[in-house]
């Protein structure tokens, strides 16, 4: 089966066309077939195009909405130019897989789309205000376009997350404000925490049950998520994307009573605390320089910039917190699994988090972490420490082609 793969964001699409079906999930032999990214849809949009094995082709082009783009990804698709095996026509394309990033308590695993998920994604969209109108687009945009012969599943962030306890999920407000707002953790990145534990369970021959990790994902945005017996039993992430890890751009945690104290003192309505927040905080906010943690390291090492330091040492000793803090809650953990753009190759990161963490049975080899960068996968840790650590590079579209072939054809959903 050839899935299509896509994630909107409010003004950008990115795809995957990936060959999977049941017996290729079993033998772990999946292909992705080709990717690309639309960016700046709505005006003059960036286009980045890439058959797998052969070079990207980037060029511009006005593409006024989704559905335009959209448009744009299948006439490249299908072209003579694009030259991608098996697919000649849009009848080789078997199904749609979309990224939701909030199902709230209603999505608890991914699902076709039919009227009513489509309305049950509407309603979420007071608790991701940003993300599920983006997600729709791009849902609305291929029911158009490709109507209603094609199969069309989505998978939510949120939804691997919706094992963890009341005593996790809640947030020590009023209860009733629970009951009726529905206010509570939701977490994120579910789709990542859940695909690289697959892939620990993989390389290490554990059960589900046997499986109990932190998993940590460091990219733009940042969580982390205590897995206890192969499940979700606490993450960083909370109501919204922005609880947790200092990110690129988010604060994580802080405060509330922060957020009083500024619209007093700076006169800031609750909307521009919300931008201040979520996009000039996190690495960006305290070096003043950049959200980008490859720059940040490097003008650390070449300039010795004190406010870049500062911002990389927050950034760690957070993840150290909730390491050890899921470690506690756990009753201890077999392993830590690194993954996300940071995660998965920035050797120096991953050390500063687990220095000094010996106590804790947490001992790196640094020959073995210098050899992980660029999607290289494995155990980072000494030979004989009482916890392993790995890098695992994460793959959320693979989970998303093969949710979408087990909605198709209703075969039982893996955590
Ligand atoms: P993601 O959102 O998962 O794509 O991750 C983006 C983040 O990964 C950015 O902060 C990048 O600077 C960071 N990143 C990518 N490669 C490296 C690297 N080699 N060293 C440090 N950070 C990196």
């Amino acid at each position: 089966m050839n899935v299509l793969v896509l994630n909107c964001g409010s003004s950008s699409l990115k795809f995957q066309i990936i060959q999977t079906d049941l017996q290729i999930i079993e033998k772990n032999a999946d292909k992705q077939l080709a990717k690309g990214l639309i960016e700046r849809i709505g005006s003059q949009a960036l286009v980045t195009l890439q058959a797998t094995g052969k070079s990207p082709v980037k060029h511009a082009a006005p593409l006024r909405d989704h559905k335009a783009a959209l448009d744009h990804i299948i006439k490249w698709i299908i072209s003579e130019e694009a030259q991608i095996p098996g697919i000649q026509s849009l009848h080789d394309i078997h199904a749609i897989g979309h990224r939701v990033v909030h199902g709230a308590e209603r999505f608890t695993n991914s699902t076709l789309i039919d009227d009513s998920v489509i309305r049950g994604i509407e309603d979420c969209i007071d608790l991701a205000p940003l993300h599920n109108p983006a997600n729709l687009k791009g849902i609305t945009a291929s029911r158009e376009v490709f109507g209603a012969g094609i199969p069309q599943a989505v998978v939510f962030d949120t939804s691997f997350h919706s094992t963890m306890p009341e005593t996790s999920f809640l947030y020590a407000i009023p209860y009733q404000l629970y009951r009726r707002h529905k206010i509570r953790r939701y977490g994120f990145h579910g789709t990542s925490h859940r695909y690289v534990a697959y892939r620990y369970r993989q390389l290490t021959g554990k059960s589900r049950e046997e499986t109990n990790i932190i998993t940590v994902h460091l990219g733009n945005g940042c969580s982390a998520c205590a897995i206890k017996s192969g499940a979700s039993f606490d993450t960083s992430m909370g109501l919204s994307p922005l609880e947790g890890l200092v990110m690129g751009t988010r604060c994580g945690d802080i405060d509330p009573a922060v957020l009083e104290f500024l619209s007093h003192k700076e006169g800031m309505s609750m909307n521009e605390i919300d931008t201040l927040l979520n996009k000039q905080s996190g690495l960006l906010g305290i070096s003043g320089l950049t959200n980008d943690m490859r720059d940040l390291l490097a003008e650390a090492r070449e300039h010795q910039d004190r406010r870049a330091t500062l911002a990389i040492n927050m950034f760690t000793q957070r993840v150290k917190k909730y390491i050890g803090s899921y470690l506690a809650e756990m009753n201890g953990a077999d392993a830590i699994v690194f993954t996300g753009g940071i995660g998965e190759n920035s050797v120096i990161v991953r050390q500063r988090i687990c220095a000094n963490l010996e106590w804790l049975g947490i001992e790196i080899d640094e020959q073995l972490n210098s050899e992980k960068v660029g999607g290289h996968e494995g155990e980072i840790n000494k030979k004989d420490a009482r916890m392993k650590v790995f890098v695992i590079p994460t793959n959320e579209e693979l989970l998303i082609a093969r949710d979408t072939v087990r909605c198709v054809l209703s075969a039982p959903q893996p955590k």
